[in-house]
């Protein structure tokens, strides 16, 4: 049996109470908005220790910000949080959304913010789940600065393994190609990279031998190994939450994500999109800047449709 917590119809419902989610609610709660947060607590850099790059918190924990950023947001007495995932969303004929949650409890509101991130998807190497975050890095501007100068790895084939290459030719020079099987690049990208001292090993790889996440060195299968300190990957993601674009008609990009024009609406009345669902360009600056963008722009909706 379904409950429907009818007590009051929210302004918003926010999906995902992260950074772009949470940054959203603190505008929506300073305009006195009636906001339900509701967060399943599995942001993408749960597993990383320490936060970069980010204005007043470079090298913070990622729980540390967190509990900051509850404490400031759940102070605004018009929001609140619950801990829980969304199953459905759905428009009723009276144009309001209905939220139900993994515990089939429904929740009603005018307007809804998806701020559901994007989940990576972990390549089949025994080793590299523990890394990841820790020293098998996504981005050379979040976590870059901490290994320049140490014997790095580039794991990645093709445009993606060229394109790493010159990137993080900034941050050092020890650094060894690692595209996981034959190579795939033009003449002209294997002599660059040739050029410059970049080792390519085109050896399938077995396993990561690590410490607690810290890397040690990368084992092939034909059991010859490279010492590294740590790790690039180019690796796929996929968003946290197909509900956007499988129940609700939303529309996504070329690239799969969630397609919003500059004000994070998407092509559905109503309905919102911030952070890394919406973006390749995934930092915490930007989740924070899209979700405040998303929050003023969700106040402005409900004051034109309650104005005219
Ligand atoms: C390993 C790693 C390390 C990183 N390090 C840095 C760094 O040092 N500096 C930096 O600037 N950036 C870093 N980033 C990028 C940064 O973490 C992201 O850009 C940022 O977390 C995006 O915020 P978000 O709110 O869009 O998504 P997320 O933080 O991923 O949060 C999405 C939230 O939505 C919730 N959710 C999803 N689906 C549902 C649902 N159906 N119901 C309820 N809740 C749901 C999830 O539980 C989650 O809490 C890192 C990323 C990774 C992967």
């Amino acid at each position: 049996m379904q409950s429907i917590d009818m007590i009051k119809v929210k302004d918003v419902i926010i999906i995902g109470g992260s950074y772009a989610g949470l940054s959203a609610a603190m505008a929506l709660g300073r305009s006195h908005r009636h906001v339900l947060i509701v967060d399943s607590g599995t942001p993408c850099n749960k597993q990383t220790p320490n936060a970069h790059n980010f204005l007043t918190n470079d090298g913070t924990p990622p729980a540390e910000i967190r509990a900051l950023s509850l404490q400031q947001v759940l102070a605004y007495p018009t929001i609140q949080l619950i801990p829980t995932l969304v199953v459905n969303t759905k428009r009723l004929e009276n144009q309001l959304f209905e939220v139900t949650t993994s515990e089939n409890k429904v929740y009603r509101a005018r307007k809804i913010l998806f701020a559901t991130g994007r989940k990576d998807i972990m390549l089949p190497i025994d080793g590299f789940a523990a890394c990841w975050g820790v020293s098998v890095l996504h981005c050379p501007y979040c976590h870059g600065y901490e290994v320049s100068r140490q014997p790095l790895g580039l794991l990645a084939n093709g445009d993606n393994a060229y394109e790493l290459c010159r990137l993080i030719q900034n941050w050092s020079k020890e650094l060894v190609l690692l595209t996981n099987g034959k190579a795939n690049l033009t003449l002209e990208q294997r002599m660059w990279i040739e050029s410059v001292g970049i080792v390519i090993r085109e050896e399938n790889i077995e396993r990561l031998i690590h410490h607690n996440g810290l890397l040690q060195k990368v084992i092939f299968t034909d059991n010859s190994f490279v010492n590294l300190s740590a790790i690039f990957a180019r690796i796929d993601s996929e968003p946290q939450c197909s509900i956007p674009e499988d129940q609700l008609g939303c529309q996504l990009t070329d690239q799969g994500y969630l397609e919003v024009n500059s004000f994070m609406q998407t092509n559905i009345a109503g309905i919102y999109g911030a952070g890394d669902n919406t973006t390749m360009f995934r930092s915490l600056a930007v989740a924070v800047g899209a979700g405040t963008v998303a929050g003023a722009m969700l106040n402005k909706e409900l004051i034109e449709d309650d104005l005219g």
